[in-house]
């Protein structure tokens, strides 16, 4: 299995919060792309995935589940597919 990640970035600027940034990125698994979630910098709610986050949503989707002591892999970014959930709950 060779799995490639491509990452991005996405920058905000605001003049009350001042500057935002985020990392995003694509996983491709075998020449498929397993997931697509670019960053997006906002003053609230933005999203911000590590290439780590990428990875384990990726091997999530494809039924691997991930722990960490025992507990869930924890992305920090609420993220609808990972979690199961819409982020307005
Ligand atoms: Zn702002």
């Amino acid at each position: 299995m060779k799995i490639e990640i491509t990452t991005d970035q996405d920058e905000h600027e605001c003049d009350d919060c001042g500057q935002a940034w985020a990392e995003g990125g694509r996983v491709v698994v075998d020449g498929e792309e397993v997931i697509n979630k670019p960053g997006e910098a906002a003053c609230y709610d933005g999203k911000d995935y590590s290439p780590a986050d990428l990875l384990v949503m990726a091997l999530d989707k494809l039924g691997h589940s991930v722990t960490v002591d025992g507990s869930r892999y924890h992305i920090t970014c609420v993220d609808e597919d990972y979690h199961g959930v819409s982020p307005q709950d």
